[in-house]
């Protein structure tokens, strides 16, 4: 009893969410699951069947018929989880900057929110999970033991994702991705149905000038606090 079980972690593009996430789950033996994928995949699709990424209805269809499958990685080339659509290995093809740059509209429309909502949901039932997103703790799961929004400043974002391509092997630029993260972030942040902002409960943490040791301290301290004062 008192165990912090399901924890959520939101925040803005490029934060830190995933490597404080994946960080944490290994430290507990929870499961890691990043919701952005899923969103991911339902643009990948689209953009593959060349849909009008406008057409609200049509995205909500996709968004139904697709499978979307997220399990540990299956090859060891540095990617935190694999990812399937349709059976398809499309964990590198939702990283490109294409879908960087269109994902943030089919996030926007209520049916492919719910359908993803409901299917993010049973994943977390089970509890013992770190889950990752834009609305996890506002939305996906309000009850949450422990919310956390990971915050850094726009720059410190982009220095970021620039490193994360390079790593890839892609090309980009430094300012287009600040240009493309802030476009993406308004976008989240100034939709109708679940934006991007802090849960009343969340706990806060910018990490601009924060490693991710200290971030990963910071967040282990406040599980045992919590875990303590429920006992
Ligand atoms: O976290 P990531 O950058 O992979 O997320 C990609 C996009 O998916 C976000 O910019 C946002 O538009 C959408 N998203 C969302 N709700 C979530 C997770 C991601 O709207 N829970």
């Amino acid at each position: 009893m008192g165990e912090v079980s399901t924890i959520a972690i939101d925040g803005p593009a490029a934060a830190g969410k995933t490597t404080l996430a994946l960080r944490l789950a290994s430290r507990l033996d929870y499961l890691y699951f990043d919701t952005g994928v899923m969103y991911r995949a339902v643009t990948l699709a689209a953009l593959e069947r060349e849909i009008d990424l406008n057409d609200e209805e049509i995205m909500a269809q996709v968004a139904r018929q697709i499978s979307i499958n997220v399990v540990p990685p299956t090859v060891d080339d540095g990617r935190p989880c694999t990812v399937y659509l349709d059976g398809r290995d499309v964990t590198w093809a939702i990283r490109e900057p294409q879908i960087d740059a269109n994902v943030s509209l089919p996030s926007t429309y209520a049916e492919v929110r719910s359908e993803m909502t409901r299917q993010q949901r049973r994943i977390a039932e089970r509890g013992r999970v770190v889950m990752v997103g834009r609305d996890i703790g506002t939305v996906v799961l309000p009850e949450a033991d422990l919310k956390i929004y990971l915050d850094a400043s726009a720059e410190a974002r982009a220095v970021r994702r620039l490193r994360d391509y390079q790593d890839n092997g892609q090309d980009a630029s430094y300012n287009d991705i600040l240009a493309s993260m802030h476009a993406r972030d308004r976008l989240d942040s100034q939709r109708d149905v679940a934006p991007l902002k802090p849960a009343d409960d969340a706990v806060i943490i910018d990490c601009t000038t924060l490693t991710v040791e200290e971030v990963l301290d910071r967040v282990m301290q406040l599980i045992d606090q919590q875990e303590m004062d429920a006992q």
